[in-house]
This record gives C-alpha cells, structure tokens and sequence, in this order.
C-alpha cells in the first residue's frame, strides 16, 4: 500500500438510532465573494475584513459550521434530518452560497422559484454559521425555508404539508430543485433567460448540474465471457446521486460487492457462440472522489403496500472500497471513506415514525 485515500461518505437512510448533538463540528465553508452579505451585521463584516475593502476584491470567508437542532414544524422531520445532513458537503454548499452573493441573494430572477434557494442558503449561512448573526434566530430560518418548500410552486412534487413524508425523496427532489436554479443562473450568464420551469428539463443533464459534478459516480462495468475471459466487453455508466443498495447481508462492504456483481444472458460475439452464454458483470467505480451516498433499501412493496424491512445493518465508520474503485485496482491506493453523516428513520412505516441525523461519526 503506497497511500490511503480519505474521502467521504454519506449514508442517506439507514438503521434506527439516536440523534447525537454536537456543539463544535469541524465543518467549514469557504465561500468567495465579491460582496458582502447584507443579512450580515456591521461586526461580522468587520471580522470577515468586508466593510472598508475594495468591493470589487474577491474575498475569501471562512465560516465554520456548527451541528444545531431544527424544530419540528409539524412533521417537517424528514425535511430537517436531510438539511443536518447536507452541512457535511461543504464544497457543495460553497458553491451555493457563493452563487447567491454573485447574484445578489437571486434578486433578478424568479421569485417564485429563487425563493427556496435563497432561503436554503440563509439557513446554512446564518443559521448554521458559528459567528451567526444573533437577531435572526435558526428557528425564523428554518420557519422561512419551510414556508417556501410548501409554496403552489412545489405542489406537483406531491409533499403534503403536516405529512410524514419520505427523507429519501426530499433529498432527491431538494438536489434536483438546486441544480435548475443553478443552470438558470449560468444560462443567463450565457444570455439565455428561462420563462418557465418546463425549458429547464431541456438542460437537466447539461454541464452546469450541481449534483451531477458533486454526488454523481461513473461506473465501469466489465462483461466477461464465461468461455474466455479475455472476451470481455466494458460499459460505461453514470450513477445518479447515490446508490440504491438492496441489504441482504449484514455488512455494507458485503452489500457493495453484491450490487457490483450481476450476471447476464448473451452471445458472445468473439466466440461466435450461436448459444446465449451466461456472462459474468462486474462494476468498479471510475475515478472516484469526494462523496458516496448510500440509500439503505428499508422498504419493500407487498401486499398493496410499502412495508419497513428491519433488518440490522453493521455500518462500517471506514468503508473500505478497494474492490470497487478502479483506481485501487489498477493503481496502488487503498480506496477509504469515512462516515460523515446517516439520516435515520425510526418507526415501522413509511407514513409514520420520526427522523432523526448523526452527524461527526469518524
Ligand atoms: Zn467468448
């Protein structure tokens, strides 16, 4: 072994459990701007060294984020475990936060559908930040980005105000949500306005997608010909976002290697085989770096009905990932991540129970 990689892992999902609380979490931002915030007082500028410099300099803000309990608006549970999650992908947020300073917090686009967006970035920015602004208080924060989740322009996405509703979902649909209103930013930069949400679609998989360049993972995929296994043919993927993993066994890392192997049907066509062949599939992660999210499957379809699957899940606070990564195959590192973060729901349905987050857990 020549080094170790540590990069960072997300489980979205997972095994009942306790919120753990910790006061002082080694996040960081590190956001640049050209301007101040205004929501920021005439102290915090002056600590940030903001209020007599050159406006036009960019500056570079450090703002260390602490873990801080959210209120519970009426079942908004699902909602606020996902927020506590998000505070460990901090280039992610940077980017964000950075986003609304260059635009001045979106004030020439859309308010209807900057609004969530705007209030998203408050919220980690203020609300979050250990040097926050004392007079705006998380609970009015949060109170602002709840309003505008449950607004006319989100009712299509089926949340149910006072609903327990999905964390996973959120997550997906919250990601989803911030990469359109980023592309909308970048296109204008490009002169392109857009009128209505429909002529985003347009540019879903364009090049300027958030979550695409962050949470997004290329996987290879090898077919080897059960005759010969010089016949094999290799396909590229794209994982959205995160893995779904389906949990038969009792190990994460055992899981992972059964996701990773599958087997199809084919012929093969350097045999000339006239016959199906029974071909063997392995997947490796390309190039990997930065997050995994791993959605734990713990709900199944039977009977009519989404029922809870309670089986226990050892989850590794290091996940060794050398098996997949073709890095680590093909190259000499060692592929680690470390647990960052697990959105945990607590209860036996999907309509019901209570979520809860762990953050800090290496
Ligand atoms: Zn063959």
């Amino acid at each position: 072994m020549d080094s170790v990689d540590n990069h960072q892992m997300c489980i979205d999902l997972g095994n009942q459990g306790d919120l753990v609380y910790q006061n002082h979490s080694p996040y960081y931002l590190e956001v640049n701007t050209t301007k101040p915030d205004q929501i920021l007082n005439d102290n915090l500028l002056k600590n940030f060294g903001l209020l007599s410099e050159d406006q036009n300099e960019i500056k570079s803000i450090e703002i260390q984020l602490v873990n801080r309990g959210l209120k519970n608006l009426h079942n908004t549970c699902y909602i606020n475990s996902i927020i506590q999650c998000l505070n460990v992908f901090s280039e992610y947020l940077n980017k964000l936060i950075e986003y609304k300073f260059e635009t001045n917090d979106f004030m020439e686009f859309n308010n209807e559908r900057f609004a969530l967006l705007d209030s998203y970035c408050s919220l980690v920015y203020n609300g979050f930040n250990v040097n926050m602004d004392r007079r705006i208080t998380i609970d009015s924060l949060t109170n602002d980005f709840i309003n505008d989740f449950f607004c006319p322009f989100f009712e299509n996405l089926g949340f149910i105000r006072k609903q327990q509703q999905d964390a996973h979902e959120f997550f997906n649909e919250f990601l989803n949500y911030n990469d359109r209103r980023i592309i909308e930013v970048e296109l204008k930069k490009l002169g392109i306005e857009i009128e209505n949400e429909c002529q985003i679609a347009n540019f879903d998989e364009h090049r300027f997608s958030l979550s695409k360049k962050f949470f997004s993972i290329d996987v290879h995929k090898i077919f080897i010909c059960p005759r010969n296994d010089n016949h094999c043919i290799i396909k590229e993927e794209l994982l959205k976002n995160l893995i779904e993993l389906a949990i038969p066994f009792d190990t994460i890392e055992e899981n992972l290697a059964k996701y990773f192997t599958d087997s199809v049907e084919k012929r093969c066509d350097e045999c000339n085989s006239q016959e199906n062949l029974q071909f063997m599939v392995q997947g490796f992660f390309e190039n990997f770096e930065g997050y995994l999210i791993i959605q734990l499957k713990r709900f199944k379809f039977e009977n009519n009905k989404f029922e809870k699957i309670t089986k226990y899940v050892n989850i590794s606070l290091s996940l060794n990932l050398t098996n997949f990564s073709s890095d680590s195959l093909f190259g000499k590192n060692e592929t680690y991540l470390e647990l960052a973060a697990i959105s945990l729901h607590h209860g036996n349905s999907i309509q019901s129970g209570h979520y809860t987050s762990k953050l800090n857990l290496f």
